[in-house]
């Protein structure tokens, strides 16, 4: 199946069974704003659980924090934001609709790479097991034309974005390029702006004395502006990290691909302190630690890799991306970035407070640097999902849609089945719930035959089901059944807890951490 068309049928599953609704759906909804439904909850809930855990119970100098998303807004004026946090934006006269210059270009660009690729996998079709690709990427006169067409603008649009933006520069790249707007097929262009991707609103209640605040469009300057409290408080020692997740707002130009970019999302961020000169040390120690944590849901490591920043931020000294294969290409999951002492030092500047750092064994005073891991829990959500979704063919001739949830992460655990709604079976398996409900969700289901049943829980993602039959009144037993292997055992329901608890707990994925 086309990765484009798995896009669309996962989109649609979340919605089904109650992963993730468009946001004021009865409305029309509201563009890229999405609400999260009954399974979707508790998902996200799984993996917040899963990244706070590994950060604050196994780092014994990191803690936590829960700071308002309201925040001064001489913060945004200090970390950059008002002036810099910007998108280039270009609208199209004849369709009126808005979007962002530098993915235009980027979006030409990936068009190149692909009339490369299709040549090359052309060529290796016709060729077969004597293909040599690298022989033909580099000979072939189509693939040369293609690739110096794409050099040359990549050339160009680098040297654009780093000159400021340099706006006109951009329009004159998309005008040279012949791109055309997508819905009216023009190149009817306007000049390109920059765009704010704050939103702002205002605090208090009198119109003079109303003061313009922003939705924090990241946690970490919540972080930033607390952090002499949290060192001070809890007495941490440098080298120490402050962890937090929270909401974040930004007014996406162009909001694509469903919850992998929203307007308002949520974001699982750590600054981590460290004394000046030990950064780039730290920073591959978390480059290697927060891979580790990616890689340990099991879905294999070629679903991964690192993209290192060529073009760094000005107050950053190393940055990387952990990319993960979604549908539609491999993209960025998480952040991490060296970002030096700016934002401490712009903080101490704009505030006028001494807040750096005295270190008792060496007698000085430091502004810390910081290295900073940043995922975005609603990009996690959708990478999940993503690799979970299976269409399988069954022995029988039938099909089913699994979703492959590592099973710590999934929203059920466990569903309790009567094999028929009498004879006292819905009793047992109640009863078989009220036990195991204190250790992990369970779920209920009595309605329509086992194997619709079975496929209910395939589509949520459950690990486990457990069937209830008539021999379990006489033996106290039951058949538990593995979502992915779907082999059936028959156990005591007195062991059920003991061989359940431990495959589906969060624990045992952060073991494997150590
Ligand atoms: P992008 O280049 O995709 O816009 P970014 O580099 O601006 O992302 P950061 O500012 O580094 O992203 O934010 C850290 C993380 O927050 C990202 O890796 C991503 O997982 C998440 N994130 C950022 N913007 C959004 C968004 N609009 N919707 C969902 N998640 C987001």
């Amino acid at each position: 199946m086309a990765q484009e068309d798995v896009f669309k049928k996962l989109v649609s599953h979340c919605k089904e069974y109650g992963f993730v609704f468009p946001s004021s759906e009865i409305y029309d909804g509201l563009g890229a704003v999405y609400d999260y439904g009954q399974m979707g909850v508790e998902l996200k809930n799984n993996i917040k659980q899963y990244w706070w855990q590994s950060m604050v119970l196994l780092h014994e100098n990191i803690v936590g924090i829960d700071s308002a998303i309201f925040m001064h807004p001489t913060i945004w004026k200090a970390s950059g934001h008002v002036d810099a946090f910007n998108d280039p934006l270009i609208d199209n006269r004849d369709s009126k609709k808005r979007y962002r210059a530098d993915v235009l270009i980027e979006d030409q660009i990936a068009k190149y790479d692909e009339k490369i690729n299709k040549e090359v996998a052309k060529a290796a079709k016709r060729f077969g097991d004597a293909f040599d690709e690298a022989q033909f990427r580099s000979t072939n006169p189509r693939v040369l034309e293609h690739q110096a067409k794409r050099d040359a603008l990549h050339e160009r649009y680098s040297q654009a974005m780093n000159a400021g933006p340099d706006l006109d520069g951009l329009r004159q790249i998309i005008l040279d390029e012949e791109i055309v707007c997508p819905i009216s097929g023009t190149k009817n262009w306007t000049e390109v702006r920059q765009f704010n991707l704050m939103f702002s609103t205002e605090m208090g209640s009198t119109a003079d004395g109303a003061m313009k605040i922003y939705l924090r469009p990241e946690t970490a300057q919540g972080i930033f502006v607390n952090y002499l409290n949290v060192q001070k408080t809890g007495r941490m020692k440098i080298p120490f990290g402050i962890a937090q997740i929270g909401k974040a707002f930004r007014n996406e130009i162009v909001a694509r691909q469903f919850i992998f970019r929203m307007r308002e999302f949520e974001q699982m961020e750590m600054q981590f302190f460290v004394k000046p000169g030990t950064e780039l040390e730290w920073f591959q120690k978390w480059k290697e630690i927060r891979l580790k944590w990616h890689k340990a849901l099991g879905f294999g490591d070629d679903h991964y890799r690192y993209h290192d920043h060529e073009k760094l931020a000005h107050y950053a000294n190393a940055a990387t991306d952990i990319e993960f294969l979604m549908p539609f290409g491999f993209k960025e999951v998480e952040g991490i970035h060296s970002r030096t002492n700016f934002d401490l030092s712009q903080h101490e500047k704009f505030s006028g407070k001494n807040i750096k750092y005295f270190d008792p064994e060496t007698n000085e005073s430091y502004t810390p640097y910081v290295i900073e891991t940043s995922i975005g829990v609603d990009r996690m959500f959708l990478s999940i999902m993503s690799a979970s979704y299976c269409e399988e063919q069954l022995e029988n001739g039938e099909s089913r849609v699994v979703l492959k949830l590592p099973a710590a992460l999934a929203p059920v655990k466990l569903a309790v089945m009567p094999l028929v709604k009498k004879d006292g079976l819905p009793e047992k398996a109640r009863e078989i719930i009220d036990e195991l409900k204190f250790h992990f969700h369970c779920q209920y289901d009595e309605k329509d035959s086992i194997g619709k049943r079975y496929r209910r829980q395939d589509a949520i993602g459950t690990p486990y089901c457990v069937t209830v039959d008539h021999q379990t009144l006489e033996d106290n037993c039951v058949t538990l059944r593995n979502r992915d292997t779907m082999q059936q055992e028959r156990v005591p329901i007195a062991e059920l807890n003991n061989i359940i608890a431990d495959r589906v707990s969060i624990t045992s994925v952060l073991k494997t951490l150590q």
